[in-house]
């Protein structure tokens, strides 16, 4: 029987994020930059990771609280050996109605139809630009969009839902939001634009590099007129449109300029198994600790409980209080986005 558990201000506990490598092959300027991400980073050994068995142990825990989305991330998880075996596992989990995946795409062609074939329901593919010369700069690697677009071919070939994920930052790619659209409203897959987070404490973030919901909105519909629509369920992250001529869609994430931690169910799991429930936090509760001390799935389960039940985390409503303050936040290429 599941128990839905709810925090401080009412949510309920639904999806977990699964960051499986903090490792990548991209140097994306606003989440692992070159110059603090270099040759001798000293990312996770393999064994600190999560194991597979632990993993899916967790998931069982979760799925007992209610849990029913499981997201795939990292660092770049398609860079995780053995990727689809961990998906069949987890699609066997009583209670898992849906496994997505986070990725840029780039080692899609050789597995999308494995991980499809392995239980996986979703990719989210990030692509920061249409045009080579500026993905080239974004990347951080001068990695061409032809990869990426190779991996999403093979995702579609593969049956998989896509959406295409684009985190747009002044002066690193708004030339790129009226390209990406007409590109990705022929092929007709859902284009999704992220406002710019603060995320981390490398990317240099700052208020002005925030190209915000509306600008993005208006640049798109002078040439493309768009439709808003209505949420397809209660806490999507993404404002959706469709564009007046077509069924293609877009969506944007407006993590900074509208916040909606007012329904944020969502917790997460970084590599190295420790749990943490906002995307700003500061610290984790390492649940790889309580698996190798053999603690019991009972004890396990209090305090998740005991965590959850008392969660406040709104990070962005307060964004304004806490950017005056200094304060050591977690990577995004450390929890996964
Ligand atoms: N490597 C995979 C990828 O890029 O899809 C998965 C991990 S990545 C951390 C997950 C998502 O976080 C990506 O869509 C990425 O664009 C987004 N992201 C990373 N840093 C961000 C930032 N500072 N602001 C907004 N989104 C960010
Ligand atoms: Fe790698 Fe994804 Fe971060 Fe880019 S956003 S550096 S692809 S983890
Ligand atoms: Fe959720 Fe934290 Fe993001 Fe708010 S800031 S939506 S609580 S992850």
């Amino acid at each position: 029987m599941t128990t839905y558990i709810l925090d401080q201000k009412d949510r309920p506990m639904r999806d977990l994020r699964i960051s499986v490598i903090d490792r990548c092959n991209f140097r994306c300027s606003y989440c692992m930059p070159a110059e603090v991400f270099g040759d001798d980073y000293a990312f996770m050994p393999e064994d600190k990771l999560l194991s597979f068995d632990e993993i899916v142990r967790l998931v069982e825990i979760f799925a007992r609280f209610g849990v029913e989305k499981i997201r795939l991330t990292g660092g770049e998880p398609l860079m995780r050996k053995n990727l689809h075996d961990l998906i069949a596992r987890i699609k066997e989990v009583d209670g898992i109605t849906d496994i997505a995946l986070t990725t840029n795409a780039v080692f899609l062609v050789r597995q999308a139809a494995n991980l499809k074939a392995s239980g996986l329901d979703r990719v989210n593919i990030s692509l920061d630009a249409i045009e080579d010369e500026v993905f080239q700069r974004t990347n951080g690697r001068g990695i061409k969009t032809k990869p990426v677009l190779k991996g999403i071919e093979a995702a579609r070939d593969a049956g998989l839902e896509i959406k295409v994920n684009m985190v747009v930052k002044r002066g690193m790619n708004e030339s790129q939001i009226v390209p990406m659209a007409r590109y990705f409203k022929k092929t007709g897959d859902t284009l999704r634009f992220i406002e710019f987070m603060d995320v981390g404490n490398h990317n240099g973030w700052n208020m002005y590099e925030v190209v915000s919901k509306k600008e993005i909105i208006e640049l798109i519909d002078a040439e493309m007129p768009l439709v808003p629509l209505a949420p397809n369920y209660f806490g999507e992250v993404a404002d959706r449109f469709r564009y007046s001529d077509s069924n293609a869609e877009i969506g944007v994430i407006s993590s900074v300029t509208e916040a909606f931690c007012s329904s944020c169910t969502r917790v997460r799991l970084s590599a190295d198994g420790k749990l943490f429930t906002c995307l700003f936090a500061t610290h984790g509760y390492d649940l790889k600790e309580m698996l190798s001390e053999n603690q019991s799935n009972a004890d396990i389960t209090a305090y998740l409980y005991e965590i959850w039940t008392g969660r406040k985390d709104q990070y962005s409503v307060d964004r304004a209080k806490y950017n005056k303050k200094r304060r050591d936040k977690i990577e995004m290429s450390y929890i996964g986005g």
